[in-house]
């Protein structure tokens, strides 16, 4: 209660506790996510937007540090969705439903999004692709630069797909002509691959993202059918690779995912109907699974509720228990495994509902925690930066009320939230 209450107090002052430079934050405990360990009584010290030290209570704490009392509380680094569509406003069935929102609504609704994702507690996204181009872009860079509120992203741009594609608006009239600006990564070669790939990442984007198979939620195309062959996927990773930068690839089926994975891609998204050997050749070649284990439940009770079309809820049926499947096995063979939720498929600010099914099919509460830390953090090469408290590294982080890995649920309900040591929420209260 005690803390509750200097917390509450805290938000009356909320506004120059921003512009202080030290700040120090004694937490109950402590969950280090680089050792696996939860420690109790520490106090992080952070100067300006970096920690600079983690210590046990009792380490002398800098003259005029504002001190921020979550000793009722347990710290956790700020959690990281590496599968997001924040700056895609669409929450729908409807496949024509992107043509029907201006770029300005779109715009708006993106700086929505943000806002809910970041004071949910998720302070790093990777936003895994857009149907109206580069919109992703524009929000990270606005968010960057402090125009608008909401978590650190990374993001790709445009999805290179297949004409007709998981990655297009499809499911229109045959006389329908799509705009350009929705098809900035249509490429149906391995030269029209290597030229989507450097048009995107020269207009800014961070990775790329490459539709291996069909899709879910895009009418006509099959989750189970690869759409690229394995040298087209190779043309992309190569290409990103000039860049610095690598490949995202959207793969249900397990063809979709062996060729992704024998090309190089640093992470198959979803990877519903992996088999065995899907599963083992991502081990060796260290391919990343990132399994939006939680939204096929979503989809199928609002789905059905809301009427949307039989194609896709039976769809999301062909894919939800087979990925669960997929993911336990993969848990138990050791694949790399990070947190990535399909945000945008739900409501934003959901994210963390993933975290207890984690669990449920096979991590301990700790790796759960981390595949939404550190581990997405080095699965996206930022773990420079984020993904754990340590010294230098960016002081984005969160409280959960009481023991939160007893109940990861209460990931859920997330009372305070810091970015670059600012703080950006207090008791449920939004203080930007
Ligand atoms: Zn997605």
């Amino acid at each position: 209660m005690r803390a509750a209450t200097l917390l509450l107090s805290l938000s009356l002052t909320a506004g120059s506790l921003v512009a202080q430079d030290v700040t120090a934050i004694r937490a109950g405990r402590f969950i280090d996510v680089e050792r696996g360990e939860v420690r109790t009584n520490q106090v992080i010290i952070i100067r300006g937007e970096k920690v600079e030290s983690v210590q046990a209570a009792g380490a002398p704490i800098p003259r005029g540090a504002i001190v921020i009392d979550l000793s009722a509380f347990t710290v956790s680094p700020g959690l990281i969705d590496c599968h997001t569509h924040i700056a895609d406003p669409i929450e729908s069935n409807s496949a024509a439903d992107p043509l029907t929102i201006s770029a300005a609504q779109s715009a708006f609704w993106g700086v929505r999004n943000a806002r809910a994702t970041l004071l949910a507690g998720f302070t790093t996204t990777r936003d895994v692709g857009v149907y109206r181009g580069f919109t992703d872009i524009a929000l990270r860079n606005a968010i960057n630069d402090g125009t608008v509120i909401g978590p650190r992203m990374k993001v790709a741009g445009a999805y290179i797909t297949v004409s007709s594609g998981g990655g297009e608006v499809t499911g229109l009239a045959a006389d329908v002509v799509v705009p350009a600006d929705f098809r900035r990564g249509v490429a149906n070669s391995i030269a029209e691959v290597r030229q989507r790939v450097r048009e995107i990442l020269n207009a800014g984007a961070d990775f790329i993202k490459i539709i291996a198979t069909g899709a879910v939620l895009t009418p006509g195309t099959k989750p189970g059918a690869p759409e690229y062959t394995e040298e087209e996927i190779r043309a992309a990773v190569q290409e990103a690779a000039n860049y610095g930068t690598f490949v995202a690839a959207h793969a249900h089926g397990a063809e979709g995912i062996k060729r992704a994975a024998r090309a190089g891609v640093r992470s198959i998204e979803h990877g519903s109907l992996a088999d065995d050997e899907a599963l083992q050749i991502m081990k060796e070649h260290g391919t990343w699974l990132v399994a939006d284990i939680w939204d096929g439940d979503y989809i199928d009770s609002v789905g059905t509720r809301d009427h949307w079309s039989e194609e896709i809820l039976r769809k999301n049926r062909e894919t939800t228990e087979t990925q669960r499947t997929a993911f336990r096995k993969a848990v138990a063979m050791g694949v790399n495994l990070a947190y990535g939720t399909d945000s945008g498929v739900y409501p934003h600010g959901l994210n963390a509902r993933q975290l207890p099914y984690m669990m449920k099919y096979g991590m301990t509460p700790m790796q759960a925690i981390q595949s939404a830390t550190i581990n997405a953090a080095r699965m996206m090469y930022w773990d420079g930066e984020v993904g754990s408290l340590a010294p230098g590294k960016y002081a984005d982080l969160i409280a959960v009320k009481g023991d939160a890995l007893a109940d990861l649920g209460r990931f859920g309900d997330v009372p305070f939230v810091m970015k670059g040591g600012q703080v950006v929420k207090l008791e449920g209260k939004s203080v930007r």
